[in-house]
């Protein structure tokens, strides 16, 4: 069933209309974002849809497909703090288009969702952001219409992320939703907040983008996270600059020399050289450099792995796998311990790298992985129906 369908049968009546958002995977540069770094994000085939109709009053009736329980809360009993589960993610974004001084109101809304929930791909960044682009539409905001306009939803949609729904995230899972375009990944300056468009050109060369969701998830996660910060915020400290990125590839040997500890030299040599291997992936996308992009990927992966420490079993199974069986590339992606990696493969190699990772599971006792390609899709935007 569709989310128009959906509304429909909640509601009674057609929807306003139906909004889309996607989720996205990043395709190199972890760790980089609150480095001050660069990250480079693709949107995904995966979408969340959002069919809606405003109300008179300042209530939202909100239903998701992928949830049991619908939930009804006025916009006043919204704050940090008052909502809890999954509704967080959607009352959150109105919250902070009226903190932004936007005029909005309530919403009948029903939502269906494609991207796998928890699985490293952000799900709550689609979640927000389709519920962004409706309320933009609905409330005549015009936001949609220009990369200014995007560029206060996706503030919008981290607030909401990061104050009603009390998740830390940076803003490149907002950005990516509502800023990417077809065939091109996103260059996202996490210290600027500038953006750009590049090329993919994996098509014409007959490559595809393999998401492998690991399906692991382990607890290690919140408590590493934490501690990988510190160290690069005590390390910028310790070098006299505001982030890492200020210490550039250049700048490394001198850094490292003046770093008194072997973990911290670690961690540092993975942001700033994650930092370069950003630019030089997308310098080699432009350039249709296909076998560079791959051997790119695989300096990330082992540099997360053996500086960083943030890898787990899976993630380095899948990664070894899948290069084994003829990809040009994989690495893991996300935060790590868990959740997915990806792999650049040639078309006529997807079903035997999919049918090498799914063996490697087997083999070590892992639970099964979900597989799939996906190509660099368009942003959030209004589904004609
Ligand atoms: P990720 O963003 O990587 O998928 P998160 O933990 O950040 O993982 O977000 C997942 C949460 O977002 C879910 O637990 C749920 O609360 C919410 N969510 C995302 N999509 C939906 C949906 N379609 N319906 C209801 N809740 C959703
Ligand atoms: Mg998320």
């Amino acid at each position: 069933m569709n989310a128009r369908t959906a509304f429909r049968q909640a509601f009674g009546y057609e929807p306003g209309g139906v909004w889309s958002a996607p989720g996205r995977v990043n395709l190199i540069g972890e760790h980089t974002d609150y480095n001050g770094g660069l990250a480079l994000p693709i949107a995904l085939d995966y979408r969340t849809y959002a069919a809606a109709s405003p109300r008179a009053d300042r209530v939202v009736r909100v239903r998701s497909l992928q949830a049991s329980e619908g939930v009804e809360i006025s916009l006043d009993d919204v704050g940090p703090g008052r909502v809890s589960g999954w509704a967080a993610y959607v009352m959150g974004v109105p919250w902070a288009l009226e903190q932004a001084g936007f005029a909005v109101g309530g919403l009948d809304l029903v939502i269906d969702g494609q991207v796998p929930l928890g699985a490293g791909l952000s799900s709550s960044a689609a979640l927000e952001c389709a519920v962004a682009a409706a309320y933009s539409a609905l409330f005549d905001l015009g936001l949609m219409e220009s990369p200014e306009g995007r560029a206060q939803l996706v503030a919008a949609c981290r607030r909401a992320e990061n104050e009603i729904a009390g998740a830390p995230t940076g803003g490149m899972d907002q950005s990516a939703s509502l800023l990417c375009a077809q065939g091109h990944a996103l260059l996202l300056d996490c210290r600027s907040g500038a953006t750009t468009h590049v090329p993919l050109a994996l098509t014409e060369a007959d490559v595809r983008v393999l998401v492998i969701d690991t399906k692991a998830h382990h607890a290690l996660v919140d408590g590493q996270y934490g501690a990988r910060r510190a160290a690069c915020e005590e390390a910028a400290a310790l070098l006299g600059v505001e982030t890492l990125r200020e210490v550039g590839i250049a700048g490394l040997d001198d850094a490292l020399a003046q770093l008194p500890d072997e973990v911290m030299r670690r961690r540092v040599r993975h942001v700033v050289t994650e930092i370069d291997r950003v630019t030089l992936t997308a310098d080699a996308l432009r350039a249709g450099a296909l076998a560079e992009v791959g051997r790119l990927f695989v300096a990330s992966h082992e540099s997360l792995r053996d500086d960083f420490e943030v890898s787990c079993a899976e993630l380095d199974a899948a990664v070894e796998s899948a290069l084994a069986a003829g990809a040009l590339g994989a690495r893991m992606t996300g935060g790590g311990f868990g959740g997915s990696a990806i792999a650049l493969v040639p078309g006529d190699r997807l079903d035997a790298v999919a049918d090498a990772v799914r063996a490697r599971f087997a083999h070590n006792g892992f639970g099964a992985p979900d597989i799939f390609s996906t190509s660099a899709a368009a942003g959030a935007r209004s589904e004609v129906v």
